[in-house]
């Protein structure tokens, strides 16, 4: 399997809609392969959602392009992710941003992630385990959050953990679609823009779904 050949196929066939060539750029840099099981390797550049175990997926592609996109990161930022997963997006994400938290609810999978993010070299990435509030208070604020899972509403403590100006990109919806929002947080409340349809596993939590 020729994953090299493989990535840069994928990564043009994104290109089609996602014009930020930072993004592209940073993905294919990010060898997916790594990120999920061992027999799966082989669709590791489908572009759609896989199964990483636990009842969870590594996202589609062309959806963590679009989401990453819509955070316009610098270079300077300090992001957020919610949803470690397999720690695929948070590798993007490290691509493009100065540091990244991303936290996960389940144990087995930030172990996994963690392990996968510092064998590959990145040093700007730390996975911890979720607590029972939703993101990561402990160090916020954040220039950017990105919701990986489908969450029903815009929850007030994801806007606490934004500065001024911040973005926040989330699926919002019902369990099994959503569409997908970028909040930007303003000095007076905030504003919402419309991404498009998709579909996520949900947000589980206090201020989200039920297991
Ligand atoms: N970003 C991942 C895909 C995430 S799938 C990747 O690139 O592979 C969504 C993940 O969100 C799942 O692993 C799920 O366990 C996690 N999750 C669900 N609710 C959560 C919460 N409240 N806090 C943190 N993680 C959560």
């Amino acid at each position: 399997m020729d994953f090299d050949k493989a990535r840069r196929i994928l990564i043009d066939s994104i290109s089609h809609d996602i014009k930020d060539r930072h993004v592209l750029l940073a993905m294919s840099r990010v060898p997916r392969e790594w990120f999920v099981p061992l027999d799966l390797q082989p669709s590791a550049y489908d572009d759609r959602p896989l199964s990483i175990g636990c009842g969870q997926t590594i996202s589609q592609p062309y959806i963590v392009a679009l989401m990453t996109e819509a955070l316009e990161l610098k270079g300077r930022e300090k992001v957020l992710e919610i949803g470690t997963g397999s720690g695929y997006q948070a590798a993007v994400l490290a691509e493009l941003a100065r540091y990244v938290y991303s936290v996960e609810r389940i144990p087995e999978l930030a172990e996994t992630a963690a392990r996968v993010l510092s064998g590959l070299g990145y040093k700007n990435v730390q996975v911890e385990v979720a607590g029972d509030e939703l993101g990561c208070a402990k160090y916020a604020p954040y220039d950017g959050i990105l919701v990986a899972a489908a969450a029903p509403s815009v929850h007030q403590t994801l806007i606490d953990q934004l500065y001024e100006g911040g973005r926040l990109v989330i699926p919002v919806g019902s369990r099994l679609e959503q569409e997908l929002l970028r909040v930007t947080k303003l000095r007076s409340g905030i504003r919402t823009e419309r991404l498009g349809g998709c579909r996520f596993v949900p947000l589980i939590g206090r201020d989200a779904w039920q297991e």
